[in-house]
């Protein structure tokens, strides 16, 4: 799904879920660490994260050595 907002990953055991709304993922972590004592961890806005590397490789920040020119994303034309 491509509007996932929250990657819940476990170390200890592999664990890799995904959850469209925070407070579902916190809560699988918190039932993960009582059911199993691991220690799960969360990734969120795996979309805005997505967004956030395309605008550097297009060198939005405006720094001047800050775009990726082998991206195709790049663009001197602007
Ligand atoms: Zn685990």
């Amino acid at each position: 799904m491509a509007d996932e907002r929250a990657t819940v990953t476990c170390p200890d055991c592999g664990l890799e879920e995904s959850f469209r709304k925070l407070a579902d993922a916190r809560s699988r972590i918190e039932d993960h660490r009582e059911e199993t004592g691991h220690d799960p961890t969360w990734e969120l806005g795996r979309l805005s994260e997505g967004v956030e590397r395309a605008g550097d490789e297009a060198g939005i920040c405006g720094r001047s050595g800050c775009g990726d020119e082998e991206s195709p994303l790049f663009r001197d034309d602007l």
